[in-house]
Parts: C-alpha cells; structure tokens; sequence
C-alpha cells in the first residue's frame, strides 16, 4: 500500500469541528494507506507547553483518534518524541541543504514572528525542516496536510531535490494529500467552529445528548424569520442551522426540511431539533468508546507505533548516514 505521513497537533477537548475537519479523515485513509500518524509533541515545543501538561495532552489525544475509530493494527500511531532521537539526527542533516534566507521568507514563520514578537525562537524558523525530517523518516509518498500547510511542504520537496542531488535518490519527494477545506461553522453563525470560540457555539465531542440539544437550540438560524408561520429561507447563506445541516444531514431529508420549511410547515426549534439528533449521532458513541478507552490502552497503542515507526527510522537513519558519508565504523 502506499504510504502516507500526517501529524496530529496534541490538543484535548475536541469539537465536532475537529471531527469532521480532521479525525473522519484520517480514519478513512487508514483503510486505502500505510498510514502513519504521529502526535507532534516536539513540534508543539515551539509554544513552550508546561512540561506536566504535555504528556497528558498526548495521551488525551491518542484516546480521541482511537476512539473515532483509529485501529493501532492498522496504522501506525505515534508521539513524535518516541523518535526523537531519529527525528532530531536527520533534522540536523537537512537544515545542512536548507538556505536560511528562504526559511526566514516561510510567510507562516513571518506571521508568527509578527504575532508573538516575544517568543521567535531558533526552532520556529526550522520548524519547515523539523516537519521535513518527520516525513523522510518515515519516507511516504503522501503527506495529510492542510492547505496552511502546504509551503512547508513545498519547504521539504525542495530539501528533497538537493538532498538527493548531493547523496543520491534516497527520500521520495511527498506529494500533498489535501484534507476537506470545508469548515463547520460556528453555531453563533460568526466564523468557523473554533475551541477559542464561545462555547455554548460549539459543539464539543465530550457534550452530553441534553448540551448538544440546548446549544443547537440556541443556534442562529434565519435572522429573516420572525415567526412560525412566515416561510423560512433554507440556503446555505439564509439561514446558519440549514448550513449545518449541509454537513451533516442527509440529501433526501435536507429536502425534505427545505420544503418544509419554507412553505412554514416546520418551524426552527423543530428544525434544530433535527440537527441536535444528527450531531448527537455522532458525539454520542465517540463519548461511548472514548469512555471504554483508558490510559493504559493509548499508552498500550502508543508503543506498539512507536515500535513500527522506531524500525522504519533506523532504516532511513542508517541510509542516510551511509549516504553522506558518516558510517566509518
Ligand atoms: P483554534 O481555536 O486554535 O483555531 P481549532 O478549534 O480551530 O483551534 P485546530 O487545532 O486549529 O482547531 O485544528 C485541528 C484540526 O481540526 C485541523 O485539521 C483543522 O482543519 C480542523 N478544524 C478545526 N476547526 C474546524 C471546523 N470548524 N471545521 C472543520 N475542520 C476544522
């Protein structure tokens, strides 16, 4: 199977956002790929996360992706930090063959310097060859990235060229798989569904079925409908409730609600009723599973990809080294 490498940004509570955006997909690609997933622990260092914080992060994140369905046996998921080692070695030897000057012009790392002018520490402008040395380590042909990540990905296509310009054709150079650029949006109908955003208008997966049920009733809907029997304007810009919809109701009962709504048949809270029971359809058994899912099994999950990834690694590692030169003994 064709391999394929994305990384998954160690962060707890999620939002149906999240799920959609983020955690269906790659659960889907584990069936078609050799897929390999790792929790970017070392990554996230670069926002200096407190240290007795971290390692539950990465467990709370591990218990998520297993619980909307990632299977330790068929993928391989693991933290960043358990090839640190392996990681860290071939970062070194790429930012060799990476001119500063183009890092310094990464318009990501230009934005982040401009935003958090305290903190532009050394491993932000390297952080382009920190995720480059992620993907050849494990040498996939695709990477899972989102569309703000697609220049550090031109970013390691580039070190690819001359790496193998200067040693030999020894990393693949990765195409992009894109993930759904859709979003979900927020239930105040102000942007996308963000965990920085309100939380009564996000619908979080550790939600019970009755607070999905108050903050979709408390969703905007179609600021034009002032009553029950005034037609509503069920459009994607007309009204936010049918806009989620959109995401996630099926095409025949969307109609169906279309029509309804707009000869007044069906009113808003009836409506919203509807999504709360769609969405809850999908919090629901992941609350279930993540409930089943304990420590000891994400730790449990957590090694048996660390071993996979860790045997993978050695072999670049040991390529490499021989490669550039450095195997004498
Ligand atoms: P922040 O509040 O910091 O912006 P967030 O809630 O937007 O955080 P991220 O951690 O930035 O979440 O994103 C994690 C993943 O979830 C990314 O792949 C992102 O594309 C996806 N994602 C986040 N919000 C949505 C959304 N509203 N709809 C679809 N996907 C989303």
């Amino acid at each position: 199977r064709t391999g394929l490498v994305s990384g998954i940004r160690p962060t707890g509570e999620l939002h149906i956002g999240n799920y959609y955006g983020a955690l269906k997909g790659l659960v889907e690609l584990q069936e078609r790929y050799d897929a390999r997933y790792f929790i970017a622990d070392v990554h996230s260092l670069t926002t200096h996360p407190k240290p007795d914080g971290l390692r539950g992060l990465v467990v709370e994140t591990a218990r998520n992706y297993l619980a909307a369905g990632l299977d330790p046996e068929r993928c391989t998921l693991y933290a960043q930090s358990s090839v640190a080692a392996e990681v860290c070695e071939l970062h070194a030897y790429l930012s060799m063959v990476m001119p500063l000057g183009e890092l310094l012009r990464v318009p990501t790392f230009k934005d982040k310097a401009k935003r958090h002018p305290d903190n532009v520490n050394y491993g932000l402008v390297g952080y382009p060859v920190l995720m480059a040395a992620d993907i050849f380590l494990v040498r996939t042909e695709l990477v899972m990235v989102g569309e703000d990540q697609l220049v550090h990905l031109e970013v390691a296509r580039a070190i690819a060229r001359r790496f193998n310009q200067l040693y030999g054709d020894l990393l693949p150079e990765p195409q992009p798989l894109v993930g759904n650029a859709a979003r979900i949006p927020s239930l105040s109908g102000q942007g996308k569904m963000s965990k920085s955003d309100d939380p009564a208008a996000c619908i979080g997966l550790g939600d019970d079925e009755r607070t999905v049920e108050e903050k979709t009733r408390r969703a905007l809907s179609d600021p034009l409908r002032a009553y029950r029997h005034q037609p509503g304007h069920p459009t994607e810009d007309g009204c936010n409730v049918f806009r989620l919809h959109t995401f996630f109701t099926g095409e025949a009962e969307r109609e169906e609600i279309a029509a309804s709504c707009c000869e007044a048949r069906i009113g808003c809270i009836d409506c919203k009723k509807r999504l709360a029971e769609r969405l809850s359809g999908i919090v629901e058994p992941f609350r279930r599973r993540k409930g089943s899912i304990g420590e000891a099994d994400a730790l449990d999950a957590l090694r048996l990809g660390r071993d996979k990834a860790k045997e993978a690694a050695g072999r670049t590692i040991a390529d490499v080294r021989r490669a550039i030169g450095l195997q004498m003994l």
